[in-house]
């Protein structure tokens, strides 16, 4: 596998500083990110949630560096973001960066395992080598017996699956996820985030989920909640009411896939999705 790390490991992986951002001008200008300061630690598990609108999507864009800030530091992996070329920030994506989304974005007419490769082709790994290693992510999925079957032929949970495998197989440092479970079930949405968990613990990843999805917050280190574009709470997230993830076996989390999908609500103006798509 080709990966190249940052220059200089950042003690925190994402800093935020007086970050903001509005959509058109003029008369048109809206505000959707106002005056935001946070910051992630390595390894930490951080969820977004608020209002739909509330610029979430908007905010994990600009720390996958695909948008940019209007003004503020922003900095991702040591990197200040409003200072990297349009090819530098293609570069960071696609080696230190994994992106999940709610519809997967798989590319249709791929296998499994030719999904799963692709972000490594694009590094410039040879073939048999990203093939290999999309086996092990694969197989780490519950997938190995389907690796090489047509994802339109795949359940949604395991095209979830295959998403996860994809966003992990550069081995990122930070893992930016945008509703992954909204078109999943409870239960299949529980097991994905579960898995998500396994795969990250050896690897030390950041991950930094948006969600509307309380069956799974139980699993944020801290929920940050934005709403009119600007941070209201920034907590523990397990209140005396939230179940804490109940443990699944094995054999239940490599059987999510088999079941009736919730169809996901129509996104309203969404920025681009992130890496390469259906
Ligand atoms: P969320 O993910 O919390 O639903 P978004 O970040 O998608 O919120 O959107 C925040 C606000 O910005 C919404 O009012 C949305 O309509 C608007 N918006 C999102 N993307 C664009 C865009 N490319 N151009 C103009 N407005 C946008
Ligand atoms: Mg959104």
């Amino acid at each position: 596998m080709v990966k190249h790390p940052p220059p200089t490991p950042p003690a925190a992986p994402i800093v935020v500083d007086a970050l903001s951002k509005t959509y058109g001008r003029g008369a048109d200008a809206t505000p959707v990110l106002r005056d935001l300061s946070f910051s992630v630690a390595r390894g930490e598990w951080v969820f977004l949630v608020g209002p739909s609108g509330s610029g979430k999507t908007t905010l994990l864009s600009i720390l996958g560096c695909v948008l940019s800030p209007d003004a503020g530091r922003v900095e991702v992996l040591g990197r200040d973001v409003r200072s990297l070329s349009p090819q530098a920030a293609a570069e960071l994506r696609l080696r230190n960066i994994g992106f999940i989304f709610q519809r997967f974005h798989l590319i249709r007419g791929l296998t499994a395992q030719e999904n799963v490769s692709v972000p490594l082709t694009l590094q410039g790994a040879n073939q048999t080598v990203a093939r290999r290693r999309a086996d092990e992510l694969l197989a780490a999925v519950g997938l190995a017996e389907h690796r090489h079957r047509n994802v339109r032929k795949l359940s949604v949970g395991q095209c979830q699956r295959v998403a996860l495998a994809r966003a992990l197989v550069t081995n990122p440092d930070l893992i930016l996820a945008d509703e992954p479970t909204a078109s999943l079930d409870g239960e299949h949405g529980h097991a994905a985030m579960q898995l998500l968990r396994e795969l990250t613990t050896q690897s030390g990843a950041t991950v930094i989920v948006v969600t509307h999805d309380p069956r799974i917050q139980s699993f944020a280190d801290r929920v940050l909640k934005l709403e009119n574009g600007q941070l209201c709470a920034n907590q523990s997230p397990l209140s005396p009411n939230t179940p804490a993830p109940r443990n699944l076996g094995t054999d239940e989390i490599r059987s999510i896939g088999e079941f009736t999908p919730t169809p996901p609500e129509e996104p309203q103006n969404e920025p681009e999705p992130m890496l390469v798509v259906e």
